[in-house]
């Protein structure tokens, strides 16, 4: 079917749709992982509300069933999209910052680079995580962790109010007041009840904040996990900080001083001074890294401080929520990492503090557990491709101190009662019964509608 049979037999004029082949057909089904490679049916490009309700009405007379993305960042958790009308909402990335209230409002489709900027030039920041890149709508109804979530929390109990097309059609508005199961479920529980089409949020005032790097020979990582892992304790929820070993491919588009070099890397973002921020890190000062840019800024730099990648790219990668690195563990994990591994980028963020808070009306996602977020992704290579061995010995060396995994950074299908206790899970599962009986709507880590599904 191309898509003009497809516009001719169902499809409302306006509705932009795609069928295999079609112009715009494989930006469309794009993925942020290119080991991905997702095969829909059909892709739907609407630009507000009413074209996502056309799409869905698409889908249920074709017989197909309903994912959406925004960015691509999250698919490689998704289940194969045969037989699935892709809603993709790239055309809907209106942005409207309301600077006294800290309140925002964002299409479906925004990325935190839509937002962002106009947050920090106001002294506001959202929860975003490490990489501007990523939509608000996936990071947001799957948890949302970044520089301010000790403080802060997670950015889905940071969301007021959600607007969606369940899959009978119907636009709703959901919040604190109006299908308060459904807001609930949504936030943490993924994209599994319906499309979303807008989000309304609330940002965070940063009146002060440092933030920077200290960069350390990766021959180092263990001296600096060690001492990192030691001054943990003692952090105030005011400062995060993160340990990445990196592995910089030699690639143009790299800043010269990092292109091809690896590091044991320190990130920081303080709310506060950075004479502050330097006394409390002293001891991490006190082991001389050769760079550090520990500076006062603006929030917009929490946006690229942890370099991560913004184009696509090739990897694979693992994740886990520990309490605490033991010695024996950061010297196994220093081994693994050092020079010449598999693994491109070995990260530790410091995590607890409101975390561990369960707010007031939160979502489905309340908590995390663990002191240490760890994630690694490897880029394989070929022909000798290491990639998929190092992050399983990882993943061996972690599952002694694993208490846990957060949803958003466990990027391949599991079962996803995995990340909720039982009666979390068995709310989840009785709202998809209430929204989406059928189980026509593809999240990402399926919530289905009955044990077992
Ligand atoms: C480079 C990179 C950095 C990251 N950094 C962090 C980080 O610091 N902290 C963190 O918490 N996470 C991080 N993540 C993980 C990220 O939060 C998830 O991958 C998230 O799902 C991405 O959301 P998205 O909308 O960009 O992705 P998409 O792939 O577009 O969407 C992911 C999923 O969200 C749901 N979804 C998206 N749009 C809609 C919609 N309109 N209606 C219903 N459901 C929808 C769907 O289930 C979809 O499968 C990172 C990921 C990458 C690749």
């Amino acid at each position: 079917m191309t898509a003009t049979d497809a516009t001719r037999r169902t499809g409302p004029p306006g509705l932009r749709l795609l069928a295999p082949g079609d112009e715009g057909w494989d930006a469309g089904r794009a993925t942020f992982n290119l080991l991905d490679d997702q095969r829909p049916a059909l892709i739907a490009l609407p630009r507000d509300a009413g074209d996502v309700a056309a799409a869905i009405a698409v889908a249920r007379r074709e017989g197909l069933s309903v994912a959406a993305q925004a960015t691509g960042h999250g698919a490689a958790c998704r289940h194969p999209l045969e037989g699935a009308l892709l809603v993709n909402t790239d055309g809907m990335r209106d942005v409207d910052v309301d600077p006294d209230s800290a309140r925002v409002r964002v299409g479906a489709g925004a990325r935190w680079r839509d937002v962002a900027p106009q947050l920090s030039a106001v002294g506001l920041a959202g929860l975003h995580g490490s990489s501007l890149g990523v939509g608000l709508a996936g990071y947001s109804l799957g948890g949302g962790v970044g520089w301010l979530t000790r403080k802060h929390g997670l950015q889905c109990n940071a969301v007021r109010a959600i607007e969606l097309v369940a899959i009978d059609g119907e636009h709703l508005r959901v919040d604190a007041e109006h299908h308060v199961e459904l807001f609930w479920a949504l936030r943490g529980g993924g994209g599994n009840f319906g499309v979303v089409t807008a989000l309304e949020f609330d940002a965070v005032r940063v009146p002060r904040l440092a933030a920077g790097a200290f960069f350390f020979p990766v021959e180092r990582t263990a001296d600096v996990l060690r001492t990192w892992s030691a001054l943990l304790p003692s952090l105030p929820e005011d400062l995060t900080t993160w340990v990445a070993v990196m592995h910089f491919p030699p690639l143009d588009g790299l800043p010269p001083e990092v292109r091809g070099r690896s590091y044991a890397i320190v990130m920081a973002a303080h709310l506060g001074s950075e004479s502050e921020a330097r006394r409390l890190l002293r001891p991490l000062q006190e082991l001389r890294p050769i760079r550090d840019t520990l500076a006062a800024t603006d929030p917009l730099l929490l946006g690229t401080l942890a370099m991560d990648p913004e184009d696509p790219l090739p990897y694979r990668s693992t994740t886990a929520l520990v309490d605490r690195l033991p010695d024996d563990a950061i010297e196994e994990l220093a081994a693994l990492s050092g020079a010449g591994s598999a693994l491109t980028m070995l990260q530790f963020r410091h995590i607890g503090g409101a975390l561990a808070r369960r707010p007031g009306g939160a979502g489905a996602r309340a908590t995390l557990p663990g002191e240490i977020l760890v994630f690694s992704l490897a880029i394989p290579t070929r022909p000798d491709d290491r990639s998929s061995r190092a992050l399983e010995r990882l993943d061996g060396l972690l599952a002694p101190l694993k208490v846990g995994e957060y949803p958003n950074l466990v990027e391949h299908p599991v079962d996803a009662s995995r990340f909720f206790d039982a009666s979390t899970w068995k709310r989840l599962q009785a709202v998809k019964a209430a929204y989406d009986p059928a189980d026509l709507v593809h999240g990402n880590h399926h919530v289905p509608a009955a044990a077992g599904g």
